[in-house]
Order: C-alpha cells, then sequence, then structure tokens
C-alpha cells in the first residue's frame, strides 16, 4: 500500500509504501476511495495549537507520533474482514466514523468514543485516508452509505458530524430564531446546508473573506457580515432583534469568540468549534447578567454521525463545493488549503 506521511511537523508528507494489512480479530480492512482534507489537517501537521500569549499546545506530547498518515474524512470499500468482524463484506462501501476511544471506559460504551480520554482517532492517532488502504478496528465505525456519493459522504465524518453535533447543541432555538455563523470555510458552508435540513429558521454568516461570505450567500445564508467591519456587532444586534440566540464560532480565534460573546443577548448560548487559537478575556459578571452560556464542541459522536446520515439520506446530501484530487497531490491540496485558496472541501481519491 501507499500512503502520504508526516514524518516532520509541517515538512511536505513523504511518499511511503509498506505492506497491505491483514485484518485480525473483528479488524477491516479497506482501500480509501474519498479522503477530504480538512483544516484540522493543518494543525496536526504543524504539531501545535496556538493556545494564546505565545504558547503552544504540542501534539507529539500527546501521544501522536510520526510517521503520521493524516486523513480523517475517509469512505473506503471493504476489502478484507477479520474473522470476528460482523455485519460488512467484501465490496460494502462505507463511511468511517474516526472519532475512536478506547471502546472500553464508561463514555466509550456511551457511544460518545469522541470525548474519550484515551483516543484513538483515525488520521490522528492511527493511519488515516491520505493511503491507498486504511484499517479499521471493528466493524462499528463503518456506516453505509448507499445512495450518497463517495466524495460528498467523507467530508460527512469530520466537518459533517462537527456542523451537525453543533447545531444540535442550538436546536432548541433552532426553528424559531436566526442561528449566527462565524466563519464560512468547508465547516461553516456545511453548517450552513444542515441547518436548512435541520429545519433551521435562518442564518447570518459573519466571515473576513469577501469570496467566503460570496459562497455563504449562494449556499443560503440570510445575511452576510464583513467580520472587520467597524459595525459588525451593531449589524449582528439589529438582525437579531437586539442579539443572538445561538452563536456557533467556526473559526475559534480570540476575537471572534468575543465578537459571538457581546452578540448574545440573555440566556444566549455562544458554541466554539472552530481551533484557530488565542485566548479571549470574558468579565465574569457576565456570565450571571447576561445568562451566557459557552460552549465547546468537539467532532460527534457515533450517535450522531448515525442521525447525520439518516438525515443525509432522507433529505439529500449538503451541497458543499467539492473539488477531487489524485493521492499524489495531497501535499498541493493541504497548501492551498492553508494559504485559503479553497472554497468548500477538496477530496483526495486515492484510486482515481
Ligand atoms: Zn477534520
Ligand atoms: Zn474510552
Amino acid at each position: 500500500m501507499l500512503s502520504f506521511d508526516v514524518c516532520e511537523c509541517g515538512a511536505p508528507l513523504q511518499r511511503m509504501e509498506r505492506e497491505t494489512p491483514t485484518p485480525k480479530g473483528a479488524e477491516v480492512v479497506l482501500k480509501v476511495i474519498a479522503a477530504g482534507v480538512c483544516h484540522s489537517d493543518l494543525h496536526i501537521w504543524d504539531g501545535y495549537y496556538d493556545i494564546g500569549g505565545g504558547q503552544k499546545l504540542k501534539l507529539l506530547d500527546r501521544g501522536i507520533k510520526l510517521p503520521l498518515t493524516m486523513g480523517h474524512e475517509n469512505v473506503g470499500e471493504v476489502i478484507a474482514v477479520g474473522p470476528d468482524a460482523k455485519g460488512v463484506k467484501v465490496g460494502d462501501r462505507r463511511l468511517i466514523h474516526p472519532w475512536m476511544g478506547c471502546g472500553e471506559c464508561l463514555v466509550c460504551k456511551r457511544g460518545d468514543e469522541n470525548l474519550c480520554v484515551k483516543p484513538c482517532s483515525v488520521g490522528i492517532h492511527r493511519s488515516g485516508g491520505f493511503a491507498t488502504h486504511v484499517l479499521v478496528p471493528h466493524p462499528r465505525y463503518l456506516f453505509d452509505i448507499t445512495g450518497i456519493a463517495p466524495e460528498r459522504a467523507a467530508p460527512l465524518a469530520c466537518s459533517g458530524v462537527t456542523a451537525y453535533s453543533a447545531l444540535n447543541k442550538v436546536k432548541d432555538t433552532l426553528s424559531q430564531e436566526p442561528v449566527v455563523m462565524i466563519g464560512a470555510g468547508g465547516v461553516g458552508l456545511m453548517a450552513l446546508a444542515l441547518h436548512r435540513k435541520m429545519g433551521g429558521k435562518s442564518a447570518i454568516v459573519v466571515d473576513i473573506d469577501p469570496a467566503k461570505r460570496e459562497a455563504a450567500k449562494a449556499a443560503g445564508a440570510s445575511h452576510v457580515i464583513d467580520a472587520a467591519a467597524k459595525d459588525a456587532l451593531d449589524q449582528i444586534r439589529a438582525l437579531t432583534g437586539g442579539g443572538a440566540w445561538a452563536v456557533i464560532d467556526f473559526v475559534g480565534a480570540g476575537p471572534t469568540v468575543k465578537l459571538g460573546v457581546d452578540a448574545t443577548i440573555k440566556g444566549g448560548k455562544v458554541i466554539v468549534v472552530g481551533l484557530f487559537g488565542g485566548d479571549v478575556v470574558v468579565p465574569t459578571p457576565f456570565f450571571p447578567i447576561k445568562a451566557l452560556t459557552i460552549q465547546g464542541s468537539y467532532v460527534g459522536s457515533l450517535t450522531e454521525i448515525a442521525e447525520l446520515l439518516d438525515l443525509v439520506k432522507r433529505t439529500g446530501a449538503p451541497d458543499v463545493p467539492i473539488a477531487t484530487r489524485p493521492l499524489d497531490q495531497v501535499n498541493a491540496a493541504l497548501n492551498d488549503l492553508r494559504d485559503g485558496r479553497i472554497i468548500g472541501r477538496v477530496v483526495i481519491t486515492p484510486q482515481a
């Protein structure tokens, strides 16, 4: 099998050749048909998150080992199953839920493997899909995608379930109040598409990039606001009748979280999804006076990915712009993403 691996943080991925794995126990081996390139791949590649004040949260100190095959948004076709792998057979096309935990603890047992303290996620802690083949430890991570094109299904594993889980956290107000979304990158555009399917009233999108605002408008945003405009906050307040009940921050920079907090009405929620980095100061009296909730959201659970696929099968795949590229262009795809040249999602197609 072939893969493109991070061998040194931030250096170009290296082409590697190794033996295709043979599944043991409940393991399943798939050939990769589609592997989405995600913004968080850039952080994994760099090897750190910026946590503000010049400090870095280093991934190599958190159990990530090199060389690493990244790629956590994968659709594959089953080519071999272990003797104990039930419910899948050779030839099945499946979306891989990448957010694996230890599988043993209470958190994992209730399906929230994405919140396990011993994560074992595909493309982060274990080999991912920037490769011709991928090994999955158990069929419970494999989801049927009948009726959904592989390159449209792949991004559901990260950007899809991340957007779905964030929207799920504000579902109480979704059908009655506009939701404010900060950042119209891959996940933001996905959220915009899913928001409609989930019965959302309307979405106001805030972004500094005119091209991304344009894309958001085309994807159904009721209003778009330039985050750099001096009156951005006033515009949000005017469009939400005094303040937003729900702000979802897909950027996660200090100033965007601050904007989110300032833009909420009493009782409002800010859901932080993006990992851009930085920090934010929130006056503590805001919490009681504004009855403020700031909640983080990290990818999604097995239950949420099942719900999301059900929603997509009923209502159609989210209409997010998708461009495909062959496996040997993965470095170029990552660089384009870093330089802000991607609208929507790039999906690597290793069999093409
Ligand atoms: Zn991702
Ligand atoms: Zn666990």
